[in-house]
């Protein structure tokens, strides 16, 4: 039997879902921190034949039956297909899966922005949350990593993604800064996560992977060059810590992916003490034992 084609990363949270591949690879693919895409075998980007993804919404039907109740789009960006094919598919995905109760997909801040006049057709049509890379709001490290947007774009694309109706799950990307810049990173990031209030924020750490003459993250180099200084685990963890503390609307907090060093998750403002007291726990924690924790967390 036919299977539909798989994607190459979903969120935790879409772990569960049905996934459904609208396109393929990253638009961007310049950030000096990623490169996954290309790591995985699909360097270029490539928006798939709107037939054949409604062939595939036809074959997970056949193959799963309809009893998903949640569903995942990708690969990065599958908002950048016309919007006529996003909304076809979305249209038959619903038709076919008649019990899902949430849609979501990867977008990029820039594609949220460009395609804002479509954002509340996409809602209507079935489309409920997007997850998006915001990585930091500060203008000079955007600049830096090659994010391709800025803190005025991410305030006025997340704006008018929530405009829209649709909920808006942003990705923070801990260690950005690196050692010398991060109270920028931590200050940056809350002008942008204060004025948007995003309904989730998620916290992933800065991985820089790399070795002589095997493959490299694009910022491998500028490690090696002294351009950039990787930040402490210590010091990641009080960059957490100040994020937290900082944030001053109610949100979602979700950081259980393996790579933080303190997995803390709950609902702001009522879980904040909790959440800050956990950090400040493991702070106190004699140095040996928070050096196990920060080697097994480096080696993932
Ligand atoms: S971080 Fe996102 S936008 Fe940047 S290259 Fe990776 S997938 Fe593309």
């Amino acid at each position: 039997m036919r299977e539909p084609e798989p994607l190459i990363i979903r969120p935790p949270t879409e772990a569960g879902s049905l996934l459904l591949r609208v396109t393929r690879g990253c638009n961007w693919n310049r950030c000096k921190f990623c490169g996954i895409y290309s790591h995985f075998g699909q360097p270029n980007f490539e928006v798939r034949p709107r037939d054949e993804v409604l062939a595939d919404i036809d074959a997970a039907r056949a193959l799963y039956g309809d009893h998903h109740t949640t569903a995942f789009l990708g690969d990065a960006d599958p908002l950048a297909a016309p919007p006529e094919d996003v909304l076809a598919i979305l249209h038959h995905l619903r038709a076919t899966f008649p019990r899902l109760q949430r849609v979501t997909c990867y977008a990029r801040a820039s594609t949220c922005w460009r395609t804002r006049e479509y954002l509340a057709t996409l809602r209507e049509a079935g489309l409920d949350r997007v997850h998006v890379g915001l990585e930091t709001g500060s203008d000079a490290l955007l600049k830096f990593h090659q994010k391709g947007s800025s803190q005025r774009l991410l305030i006025q694309s997340g704006h008018a993604t929530r405009g829209a109706g649709l909920e808006l799950s942003y990705y923070v990307l801990l260690g950005l800064g690196g050692a010398d810049r991060w109270e920028e990173h931590v200050r940056e990031t809350l002008v942008v996560l204060n004025s948007v209030k995003p309904e989730f924020v998620r916290f992933r750490r800065l991985w820089i992977y790399g070795e002589e003459g095997g493959p490299s993250c694009p910022l491998w180099a500028d490690v090696q060059a002294g351009r950039f200084v990787p930040q402490t685990p210590e010091g990641t963890v009080h960059e957490f810590r100040a994020i937290i503390a900082g944030i001053s609307f109610p949100t979602e907090i979700e950081a259980i992916h393996p790579n933080v060093y303190v997995r803390v998750g709950g609902r702001l403002p009522e879980s904040r003490q909790r959440m800050l007291d956990k950090l400040d726990g493991f702070l106190a924690r004699p140095e040996a034992e928070k050096a196990l924790v920060y080697g097994r967390a480096s080696a993932i």
